[in-house]
C-alpha cells in the first residue's frame, strides 16, 4: 500500500500508494524553530502529533469542515486525500504572542478584540513573510479573490469549532496556522496537520505553554506537554 516517498518537510513525510487520490502522511520526532536554525528530536512526537491531528480531523469533518483526513492507519501515519498545496500559511489568532507582538509592539497576552486571520508566504528562501491579499495575487498564489475569502473564513470556522473545543478542557487556543490544499475537483480543503507544533495552548488555570514554544524557548519537558495536550483532546 505504502509506496514511493514523494515529500519531505520539517515535520512530516508523504508516501505515495497505489491510489492517485491516495497519499500517506508520516508523523516526525523532529523538531525545527526560528527557520530550521533550532533543531531537535524528541522520540514519539510525532505519534502525537498524529493522534491529536486525527482526532481534530474528526472533530472538524463532524462539523462541516472539508479536510484531507481520510482515517489513521497506525501511532504515526494517516492516510490522506491527495491534494494540490496552497502555498500560504493561514495564521488565526485569538492572543497576541510571538511573531505579532515582536511586529506591532502589542503586550503579549492581549485578548485581541476580534479573531485576527493573517495569511504568509509559504516560502523557505524568503522566511515565510507576511503577505495581504493584493501580494497573494500579485504572486498567483490563489486564482482569485474569491479564494482568498474562502481560506479566511474557513480559518474563522475553524477557530470557532476548536476554541470552545480546547475551553472545555481547560486550555487557551492562542493562535494557531492552517495550510489548504484544493482537491482533484478544485474544492479548497483543510491539509498539514494541526497539533502543538502549529498551535499554541496555555493552560487555563496555570497559564503553562504546552505547545512548541516549550522547545522554542527552552522551557523543557515537550514530550509531556504534547501528552497533555493528547490527553485534553481525548477526554
Ligand atoms: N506557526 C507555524 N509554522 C510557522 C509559523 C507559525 O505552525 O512556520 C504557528 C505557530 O506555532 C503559532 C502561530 O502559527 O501557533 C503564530 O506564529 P507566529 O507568527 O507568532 O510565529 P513565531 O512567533 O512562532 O515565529
Amino acid at each position: 500500500m505504502k509506496k514511493d516517498l514523494l515529500y519531505e518537510g520539517k515535520g512530516k513525510k508523504i508516501f505515495a500508494t497505489d491510489r492517485e487520490d491516495f497519499l500517506i502522511a508520516q508523523f516526525k520526532d523532529d523538531l525545527t524553530a526560528f527557520d530550521a536554525a533550532k533543531k531537535g528530536f524528541e522520540k514519539g512526537k510525532g505519534a502525537l502529533n498524529c493522534q491529536i491531528s486525527a482526532q481534530l480531523f474528526e472533530l472538524l469533518e463532524k462539523n462541516g469542515v472539508p479536510t484531507h483526513y481520510v482515517k489513521k492507519l497506525s501511532e504515526n501515519e494517516m492516510l490522506i486525500k491527495r491534494a494540490e498545496m496552497i502555498p500560504i500559511e493561514v495564521v488565526v489568532r485569538n492572543i497576541a504572542t510571538g511573531s505579532l507582538t515582536k511586529r506591532l509592539g502589542i503586550p503579549d497576552g492581549t485578548v485581541l478584540p476580534f479573531t485576527l486571520v493573517e495569511f504568509y508566504y509559504k516560502n523557505d528562501d524568503l522566511h515565510d513573510p507576511i503577505i495581504n491579499d493584493e501580494h497573494a495575487m500579485i504572486l498567483e498564489l490563489a486564482q482569485n479573490e474569491a479564494e482568498l475569502e474562502e481560506l479566511k473564513r474557513l480559518g474563522r470556522e475553524v477557530n470557532a469549532i476548536l476554541k470552545p473545543f480546547f475551553d472545555g478542557r481547560d486550555l487557551i487556543l492562542v493562535d494557531f496556522k492552517l495550510e489548504f490544499g484544493k482537491d482533484r475537483t478544485g474544492k479548497i480543503i483543510l491539509a498539514d496537520e494541526i497539533s502543538p507544533d502549529s498551535c499554541r495552548f496555555w493552560d487555563k488555570n496555570t497559564g503553562e505553554k504546552l505547545d512548541k514554544d516549550r522547545f522554542r524557548q527552552d522551557l523543557g519537558n515537550v514530550k509531556v506537554a504534547y501528552e497533555e495536550v493528547l490527553k485534553r483532546v481525548l477526554q
